[in-house]
């Protein structure tokens, strides 16, 4: 299973689908119109996931270099402020932000 990067839609990634590379990846599309919107502008729809900063609340880019991992998992920041936090009490700010409901 792929992501159409352009509408968001789950695609199966299989050698039918509407592919095209980009960067050494390869970018599967629902429809022949997403991708032609993809080349348009591919690094729009190419750009880096962002993650809540668990110390701030801030919308973070996973290619900060503020991050850390804990217990298998990585944590992104803003700053080096808020890492240093972190690395204080990780529990109580996983607690806090991504506590399971
Ligand atoms: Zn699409
Ligand atoms: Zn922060």
């Amino acid at each position: 299973m792929a992501i159409d990067p352009v509408c968001g839609m789950t695609v199966e990634a299989n050698s039918a689908a509407v592919q095209e590379e980009y960067q050494g990846t390869i970018w599967y599309f629902c429809c022949d119109s997403c991708r032609s919107k993809f080349l348009t502008d591919p690094a729009t729809y190419t750009q880096p996931e962002t993650m809540t900063d668990p110390v701030c609340c801030m919308e973070v880019s996973t290619d900060s270099s503020y991050h850390v991992e804990y217990e298998g998992k990585t944590y992104y920041f803003c700053c080096e402020s808020c890492l240093g936090k972190f690395n204080i009490e990780p529990a109580h700010y996983i607690q806090i932000h991504y506590a399971e409901p």
